[in-house]
């Protein structure tokens, strides 16, 4: 396994792989936790899934410090979320980041589940209801799309260019886009290949 980490791992051995990353970051990279250490200046606010094979440091190639992240099952923005309207407001106001990206990926958990009608269970019904309403105002384009797994990604775009609409009437994303050239870009994410491709919104 290409894992750092498993099931079993111990308190010493997460200890261990801590000590080990952070060593080659610093023999790689010496200025990255030296810059770190006197406050962050984020130039991009991620809003992505929290699936744990879509990492936005890997996926950039970026270091800490570059990154301000947003991630929940499905890259959801809800208004009814504090979580990401903090972050939201947060990114914007007060780091003013120049630009958002909000990236969706093929295989999503979250959009499988949102294209079936079975009831999960617990909160998970109650956070997926903006995904099952997307794919019910889009059934026939849905529809007409026969392999499951295009028909998935699909839904996850819909669902990205979703969260980039509700983004785009954030007061704070108004403001911003205004007079800061705040700029917003949606990306899907291919889990076989861990490329990017830009999503028309
Ligand atoms: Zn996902």
């Amino acid at each position: 396994s290409p894992f750092q980490l498993d099931r079993e791992s111990t308190v010493n051995d997460i200890l261990q792989a801590n000590r080990s990353a952070m060593k080659r970051l610093q023999d790689s990279m010496p200025a990255v936790l030296e810059k770190s250490g006197k406050g962050q200046s984020p130039h991009t606010l991620w809003v992505g899934c929290s699936d744990s094979r879509v990492n936005e440091c890997t996926t950039l190639g970026c270091v800490p410090g570059e990154v301000f992240t947003l991630r929940n099952i499905a890259n959801l923005i809800s208004y009814q979320d504090f979580s990401s309207m903090s972050a939201l407001q947060f990114a914007i106001d007060v780091l003013k980041v120049k630009r958002i990206i909000v990236c969706g990926h093929t295989d999503c958990g979250g959009v499988w589940a949102a294209l079936s009608s079975k009831k999960i269970g617990g909160v998970l019904d109650n956070w997926l209801a903006p995904v099952r309403q997307i794919r019910a105002k889009n059934l026939a384009t849905l529809k007409s799309i026969e392999d499951p797994f295009d028909k998935c990604t699909k839904l996850s775009e819909l669902n990205i260019a979703n969260s980039i609409s509700e983004i785009r009437k954030h007061p704070s994303f108004v403001t911003a886009s205004k007079h800061n050239g705040l700029e917003i870009l949606g990306f899907i994410y291919d889990v076989k290949t861990g490329l990017l491709r830009e999503i028309e919104t």
